[in-house]
């Protein structure tokens, strides 16, 4: 039977992957068929993109925007962490749903296949994958099963963000999953090198091992799939990242300019809720066709700090929505700058008043910086044959793959099956 392997290195950016820091990385890239214009979703955020791998859509239409929302639960608009682990059922108590569309654990679930994940990310990270419990989702907030039943302790993931925790969580992905339980997909989300990325300079010593953390915990996985899979026919091995990083410039304090300009009432107000989402932000109003929508943009377009603004229908360019709440959608101004690392690539961020802390010189994502949207992605095996495609491609792409190769029809995604060969060739 076809089988899918997908290990994602939260926030390893394409570039990053060197010989020195990334050794098995590098040489895996060179046989694999490697996307060298892959690109991130917007917003380019963890949230977000565990939701547009899981669904194959941009988030115009699974609606999982960013790694913060506003909710309306009630009492006005409210700006909330999606990673909490009670996000899922907040948002489904507030809209009658999660995602707006099926999942690939739904979709291989329908087709009597089973769906693993371990996720040693933020909880809601894990449980946008499946958010409805179609499958196994593990995450140190809570495990779940099909029908998102709870898993008893002693079932679920004991571990902490980091390279220990990671390397704990491949250990249980190879042996239990991968060797014991053989799903048609198993999924791991290793933390690294984001947990690091955003508490110290990228490129730094620390960053660095980071990334050497992915790249052994990749090559333990890549070890078990050519053992269970040695003509790599059955085994499409998928492996990249959601998004990259950028080094935090200055950070803007939103909520406070829009109330000095008389555009918000007050930090709590719903007239106008800033979702700060790193080097970007999506902005909610309580009336979304009212006066104030188009007063903000003008306000925004004196703004310095801003890279693009997307208003109203133009947010259809972002691949956001144009029928909810949230009107005005942001990226910040990024620059090429390297920093004292060299690593290229700054950007401004917006305060986040969930999560104040300070974290200029350290990694950040959520834009559209040239940086933050350099994922990477390989492909082995499953009839991709080695060699670079330079057409653009997306983490909406993934789904469709893997549905192509296990026989499964990828009807209403908006992403594409991923080429079998290199550019310029058939
Ligand atoms: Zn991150």
């Amino acid at each position: 039977m076809n089988r899918v392997v997908i290990v994602i290195c939260d926030s390893l950016r394409a570039d990053l992957i060197t010989a020195r820091d990334a050794p098995f990385l590098t040489h895996f890239g060179q046989r694999s068929a490697r996307f060298a214009a892959h690109r991130s979703v917007f917003p380019s955020t963890t949230r977000t993109s565990a939701a547009s791998i899981a669904t194959g859509c941009l988030p115009a239409r699974h609606g999982l925007l960013g790694n913060t929302m506003a909710l309306d639960e009630g009492d006005g608009l409210v700006c909330l962490s999606v990673g909490k682990p009670d996000f899922r059922d907040r948002l489904h108590r507030a809209t009658g749903r999660t995602l707006h569309m099926p999942t690939l654990a739904e979709r291989v679930s329908r087709a009597g296949e089973t769906a693993i994940a371990i996720s040693n990310v933020s909880p809601g990270a894990a449980y946008f994958l499946d958010p409805d419990g179609f499958g196994w989702v593990y995450n140190p907030a809570g495990s779940y099963g099909p029908g998102r039943r709870p898993l008893p302790a002693e079932e679920g993931l004991a571990i902490s963000k980091g390279a220990a925790g990671d390397s704990t969580a491949t250990e249980r992905f190879c042996e239990e999953v991968l060797r014991g339980r053989a799903p048609a997909i198993a999924l791991l989300w290793l933390s690294e090198p984001d947990y690091t990325g955003h508490h110290t300079p990228l490129g730094s010593p620390a960053h660095r091992r980071a990334i050497a953390s992915a790249d052994a915990n990749v090559s333990r996985v890549a070890e078990t799939v050519s053992s269970l899979d040695p003509t790599g026919e059955n085994i499409l091995f998928v492996v990249g990242s959601d998004h990259g990083m950028e080094t935090v410039d200055e950070t803007i304090d939103l909520d406070r300019l829009l109330i000095d300009a008389g555009l918000k009432h007050a930090p709590s107000s719903s007239d106008v809720v800033v979702a700060p989402n790193g080097s970007a932000a999506l902005l909610y109003f309580s009336d979304p066709a009212g006066a104030l929508v188009e007063q903000v943009a003008c306000f925004l377009e004196t703004q310095s700090w801003i890279g693009q603004a997307f208003v109203g229908p133009s947010l259809v360019a972002a691949g956001l929505p144009t029928n909810s709440t949230m009107q005005i959608a942001l990226t910040l101004k990024p620059d090429e700058r390297a920093n004292s690392h060299d690593v290229p690539g700054h950007s401004h961020v917006v305060r986040d008043a969930l999560e104040p802390k300070d974290a200029t010189g350290f990694g950040q994502h959520g834009g559209l910086g040239k940086n933050e949207q350099r994922p990477f992605l390989f492909i082995f095996g499953g009839g991709f044959a080695p060699g670079v495609r330079e057409r653009r491609s997306s983490l909406i792409d993934i789904a469709p793959t893997v549905l192509r190769h296990l026989g499964l029809t990828a009807a209403g995604m908006d992403g594409q099956p991923l080429p079998f060969h290199p550019t310029g060739t058939s």
